[in-house]
């Protein structure tokens, strides 16, 4: 069994490991790298394996870094399967063709860019388009978590709750080595326990090798959700008895959800009163209607709220904006409200013309409800920067900010080592990933502390084993 490490090692983006098993080719996600210029150049290289041989994709869950280079693989002669959960599949379809509208709308602006310079432009191109992203669908294979699927002769896996977004999934992978039977378990990204909606992450007793996620390897949310909602709740109190507006910038992705289902709590509780609230974003709608189609993955709070008659994404003031003119509308409006559009980092889409319309009145509310990277607008933001460049123009921060990081979909430092805590005994080797160098060695070595062998692979690194 031969493992080599193609992604999100030594970093958090592009999650991609390739395991081969006898002659039985598979890779564990396919995931886009993100931030930072070299991004362009990485996601563009040659896959460091023969795509055509490459027996199947065990896709853990749908974000963007690790699903976002499955177009590119199949473009390269990828002709296996694509497994995944019913939800996965679902959310993939709608995450792939939005990022391939964005690479489309980016080149055809660079494109224009350099023609009005005179310049050669022959060499622009989207990573990948709409029909690239097509052409991936064909490929999915739904399963459901739990049912295990046979692979080659001896050779078979299944998915398990990972509690970190609609239908994510870790991979357990079972095959045998001469009498002996060898495990690998690959947590793809770990929630946090006690989120809404999503059940916690399942608890895993055995695995011979281990492929351990760590993006708060090293640190904790700052906040719990409860309290997270009880913030958000003076917040929108206070904004609102001024005549403000909160601007949420919000991933439309999961976070999106969690939000609204925050605000179904307290506006049918009335803790706050009924404001308009606009989820500004067509992505948004669409992931709505596939938490909808799949109540049967909620955990059991939500499942209860759904018996009961309730709609926990659905309250009086709720308005999903669709069109391009309706969301211009919103910035006419004169009565306090609440707006949720993305990207969540603020590096485009709908909220930055929220921002440039809201950001200099200090009767508003910015509420940042997830991570924000070096170099985001969100980040400076975040920081204290003002004034801060919008659409080329500068602004003055005047609206108040908050940072809200409760609302995280990954696990932090203690829940994950509590997590590793149900094995009943170390797995013989343990590859701490998915985290910045820092976060992934204070990781391993907490686990080493506590006696078991875990290291941080390098990316391009390999390792066999019998
Ligand atoms: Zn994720």
């Amino acid at each position: 069994m031969l493992i080599k490490f193609c992604g999100a090692a030594g970093e958090v983006t592009g999650s991609c490991h390739f395991v081969q098993v006898d002659d039985t080719a598979v890779l564990l996600d396919c995931g886009i790298f993100q931030g930072g210029e070299e991004r362009h150049i990485r996601n563009r290289e040659p896959f460091p394996f023969e795509p055509q041989n490459v027996k199947a994709v065990l896709l853990s869950h749908a974000h963007l870094d690790h699903c976002g280079r499955l177009p590119l693989l199949v473009k390269a002669g990828f002709k296996g399967k694509i497994f995944a959960t019913e939800a996965t599949c679902d959310l993939a379809k709608i995450v792939l063709l939005d990022a391939a509208k964005l690479q489309e709308e980016d080149a055809a602006w660079k494109i224009k860019r350099l023609k009005k310079k005179g310049e050669d432009w022959s060499w622009v191109s989207p990573l990948f388009t709409a029909a690239d992203a097509e052409q991936v669908f064909d490929h999915f294979e739904p399963v459901p978590y739990g049912e295990w699927v046979t692979l080659a002769p001896h050779l078979e896996f299944r998915f398990r709750d990972a509690g970190h977004l609609l239908g994510s999934a870790m991979v357990e992978l079972k095959w045998r080595s001469g009498e002996t039977e060898r495990t690998l378990l690959f947590t793809g990204d770990l929630g946090q326990q006690g989120m809404p909606i999503l059940r916690d992450p399942e608890p895993v007793e055995e695995a011979d090798l281990l492929l351990m996620e760590s993006t708060y390897g090293d640190r904790e949310h700052t906040m719990g959700f409860n309290e997270c909602v009880e913030q958000l709740r003076e917040i929108v109190k206070e904004t609102v008895s001024q005549g403000g507006r909160v601007l949420i910038p919000s991933f439309a992705v999961g976070r999106t959800q969690e939000v609204l289902y925050a605000l179904n709590d307290l506006i049918e509780s009335k803790q706050l009163p009924v404001v308009p609230v606009f989820v500004d974003s067509p992505m948004a709608r669409e992931v709505l209607r596939v938490y909808q189609r799949h109540r049967e993955l909620y955990d059991e709070e939500a499942r209860q709220k759904v018996r009961s008659g309730d709609e926990p994404f659905t309250f009086p003031g709720l308005r999903i904006v669709a069109t391009v003119e309706e969301s211009k509308v919103l910035n006419e409006l004169n009565e306090p409200c609440i707006i949720i559009a993305g990207s969540g980092m603020c590096t485009g889409g709908r909220i930055k013309h929220h921002l440039r319309h809201g950001i200099g009145n200090p009767n508003n509310a910015i509420v940042f409800v997830g991570f924000q990277a070096k170099g985001s607008l969100g980040r400076q933001i975040v920081e204290g920067v003002s004034p801060v460049r919008i659409f080329g123009e500068m602004h003055e921060v005047k609206a108040k900010v908050y940072m809200l990081d409760g609302f995280s979909a990954h696990a932090g430092r203690a829940q994950l080592l509590d997590w590793a805590s149900k094995f009943v005994k170390p797995p013989t080797q343990t590859f701490v990933v998915h985290g910045e160098q820092e976060a992934s060695q204070s990781l391993a070595q907490a686990l080493q502390e506590r006696g078991w062998n875990a290291t941080v692979p390098q990316i391009g690194q390999q390792a066999s084993f019998v």
